[in-house]
């Protein structure tokens, strides 16, 4: 076996901070996977969210490799095609006026949270609410934005001027705004937190208690962006558009990418040397995300989403074990009772052939790629029904 190989390669030379699967993966095609040893296996996790359009679809292979020989890099003192096109489309596409590109979805929170404490500096406001099972990243400021102790314990002190209170509880917010709070930052759906969806009511009643007090409402769509829940991004679903939306995972279909956008009373917050990333805004990898955007931020594209994560939670809520499913989209959760935990659920997929991901609260959770055929989720689906039957 390669992989017994390269377990004691992986356990020797890097940190232990990885709970690793038994798996190794050389290789894929679309939605199908392929490890060392030449099993195949159906993908429901995307990578946890991020091959949006499966493994190595050929528009985008052939936009990454064309770029890769015209130039790999340019620092962000000169302007590149790529780079400007991917803000035009995915500012237009998000509903935003202005973005700024990093590398991953912690460091466009990061930035997310610069923008606020900026905003809020001349008036006194420097605090941020985020919630309970919100997850925004492993920085120290981001872990402190995250609303999950288990995150938190060895690493303190952690950045000052956190609150956390409940999602789906607008009276709970209110309750905590007071006058040094310049923000509030939420996931549309909680994914890391157990795939805990916010109701559309509340995210409108955020938006307006923002709007009231004065404060930033800042959407972390990092996991829930690019086309995830059957919008482009989450808010949309609700019919709002936040004063800050953050992405990363998908946005760039694989290539590492982060973005932070912004509503057009915030276009100016920024003036040169307020913030900077050496590798954001890429060319290989803005030429991959306009790939990404072209085919996702499209209507009949993200109506396929729709109707595939119905399909997908209709064909989970008629199996006997399922006792419930939630989640928008394809970013499902689903909560077994069987008397298996939801890793040796996982596990036992792993040996049936088939990949999904867990999350807080011993849930099961499926990011599948969105262009993924329904004889592939029938597979999958099938794989899954005789695992957690078994
Ligand atoms: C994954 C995730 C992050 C962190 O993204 P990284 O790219 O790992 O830094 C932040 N917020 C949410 C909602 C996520 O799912």
């Amino acid at each position: 076996m390669i992989y017994d190989k390269l377990k004691a390669q992986d356990d020797e030379y890097l940190l232990h901070s990885y709970g690793r699967a038994p798996v190794a993966i050389k290789s894929g095609k679309g939605s199908i996977a392929e490890d060392y040893d030449g099993k195949k296996y159906i993908d429901f996790t995307s990578g946890i969210g991020v091959n949006v359009l499966g493994y190595c679809p050929d528009n985008w292979v052939n936009a990454v490799t064309a770029q890769l020989k015209n130039v790999q890099h340019v620092c962000n003192y000169y302007i590149n095609d790529n780079c400007t096109e991917l803000a035009e489309k995915l500012t237009k596409a998000a509903g935003m006026s202005r973005a700024f590109f990093c590398n991953s979805g912690a460091e466009a929170n990061e930035c997310a949270i610069k923008i606020a404490r900026k905003s809020g500096a001349a008036k006194g406001k420097w605090k941020i609410i985020t919630l309970v099972n919100s997850f925004h990243g492993r920085t120290l400021t981001t872990l402190a934005a995250t609303g999950q102790d288990v995150f938190h314990r060895t690493f303190l002190p952690l950045t000052d001027g956190f609150l956390h209170v409940e999602g789906n509880d607008i009276e709970a917010l209110k309750n905590a705004i007071t006058d040094d709070v310049c923000a509030v930052m939420l996931e549309g759906v909680q994914g890391e937190g157990g795939v805990i969806p916010m109701a559309k009511e509340y995210l409108q009643a955020v938006r307006a208690l923002c709007d009231e007090k004065d404060i930033l409402m800042i959407m972390d769509e990092v996991q829930t962006g690019v086309g995830r829940t059957g919008y482009f991004y989450s808010y949309q679903s609700a019919d709002i558009l936040p004063d800050v939306a953050t992405s990363a995972k998908g946005l760039a279909g694989g290539l590492p990418i982060g973005a932070c956008l912004v509503s057009e009373k915030l276009k100016d917050i920024f003036v040169p040397s307020d913030n900077g990333s050496t590798f954001g805004g890429n060319p290989v990898v803005c030429a991959g995300a306009v790939e990404i955007v072209n085919t996702v931020a499209d209507e009949a594209f993200l109506k396929s989403v729709q109707e595939k994560g119905a399909y997908i939670t209709e064909k989970l809520n008629a199996m006997d074990k399922v006792s419930f499913v939630r989640g928008q989209g394809m970013i499902i959760g689903i909560k077994v009772e069987n008397g298996m935990d939801a890793h040796t659920i996982m596990d036992k997929c792993i040996e049936k052939g088939l990949l999904i991901l867990t999350a807080k609260g011993d849930m099961c959770r499926f990011l599948p790629p969105l262009n993924i055929s329904y004889e592939d989720i029938d597979a999958g689906l099938k794989i899954f029904e005789e695992a957690i039957n078994s």
